[in-house]
């Protein structure tokens, strides 16, 4: 059954009307569900308890039943969902002022998921270990923002799609969440404070270039040539970085926004500072900016995070080039290594997956 908070407010609307409800009543239950974030019908105290228990026989009110935190207020805090067939998922907030991706930031960001697993693979990630289980539903995608709201009593400011999944293979239930997410009679958050980061689809990147919101970008690049590139990233077979790079140079012309490429370092597969030239020489043309993120370990996979020295070196050469590139040092705690982990262990010792890690080489 269909969550009530993965209603757009047009079906809701509808749904209302088709049980001989009053249209104003649309108005009250946004307001109960994406203003005042209740979490319980009962809560509705101006809607008649008819209608709230014809509500209630029809929606789950929320599609996610929170089960962890791990964290605390002051630092990031990782949320684990279960969701109605057991799966889980979660949501990471990192608190306002800390290096975010290199930045300072003064705004809370929650990093959200979109799928359950992930097809894609990219060998440093922990969600591509045990495979693609499913979509998210848009109930599932915006319900991470409003859960993290109600859980933290903070206003959530600043969005990625960096959890687990690619978002880009379910582009439909994304925009649909995305509605949800920037609708100014739900969660109205702007799109520019949107950031989706795809491994490199190359037709849905073609496609969202036609969406009239201004969301944001983020390419998991990795390398800068195809052979350094398709030993991390295995979507590199289907669409070579040529092809990538067209996708994006066609973006770059429906949007204002900068484009981002992030760029995990790893020492001996792409910290050569040859790499380090030729995507400063691709970011220039895009004039996009670069995200470089020293390896962290994985369980599972055995690469190495490169010296800061080397690190250092590969940023000044795509600075020097005159590219907009930041470099965050210090080394990641363990509730943000790496997105999917957590759900990778709960979902283990449930038994919904097999335990063994594949190696990543
Ligand atoms: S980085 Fe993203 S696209 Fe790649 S395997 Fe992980 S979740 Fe999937």
């Amino acid at each position: 059954m269909p969550a009530l908070t993965g209603q757009s407010p047009e079906a809701l609307a509808a749904w209302l009307a088709d049980h001989g409800e009053p249209a104003f009543r649309a108005g009250q239950i946004l307001e109960w569900v994406w203003k005042k974030k209740v979490t319980s019908y009962d809560a509705m105290t101006n809607l008649p308890a008819a209608l709230r228990e014809k509500l209630a026989a029809h929606f789950p009110l929320t599609a996610l039943t929170h089960t962890t935190t791990q964290g605390s207020a002051d630092t990031t805090r990782k949320f684990l969902f279960k969701l109605h067939d057991g799966r889980y998922v979660e949501s990471v907030l990192i608190p306002a002022n800390p290096a975010l991706y290199g930045e300072t930031s003064d705004r809370r960001t929650l990093c959200v998921s979109s799928q359950v697993g992930c097809a894609y693979g990219c060998k440093f990630c922990a969600s591509g270990l045990a495979g693609f289980t499913r979509h998210l539903d848009p109930a599932e995608i915006a319900g991470q923002v409003l859960a993290a709201e109600q859980l933290s009593g903070q206003r959530v400011d600043n969005l990625v799609f960096m959890g687990m999944g690619e978002p880009l293979a379910n582009l439909e239930n994304l925009l649909a969440a995305i509605q949800l997410i920037t609708g100014p009679k739900t969660l109205h958050l702007g799109a520019r404070h949107l950031t989706l980061s795809t491994s490199g689809l190359v037709p849905q990147i073609r496609q969202l270039a036609e969406h009239p919101q201004q969301i944001r970008l983020a390419i998991s690049l990795h390398g800068a040539t195809d052979d350094v590139r398709q030993q991390i990233m295995p979507i590199n077979k289907k669409w070579p970085v040529a092809e990538l790079f067209d996708a994006l140079d066609y973006w770059n012309s429906r949007k204002n926004q900068k484009l981002t490429l992030e760029y995990i370092l790893i020492h001996g597969i792409n910290d050569d500072l040859e790499q380090a030239a030729i995507l400063a020489r691709h970011a220039r043309r895009l004039h996009a900016k670069v995200n470089l993120i020293p390896y962290n370990t994985v369980e599972g996979l055995d690469w190495v995070r490169p010296s800061d020295t080397r690190c250092r070196a590969f940023r000044d050469v795509l600075k020097n080039a005159g590219v907009s590139a930041t470099l965050r040092l210090e080394k990641g705690h363990d509730i943000d290594a790496a997105c999917g982990q957590l759900r990778l262990k709960q979902e283990t010792t449930e038994g919904l997956i097999a335990p063994a890690p594949i190696k990543a080489r």
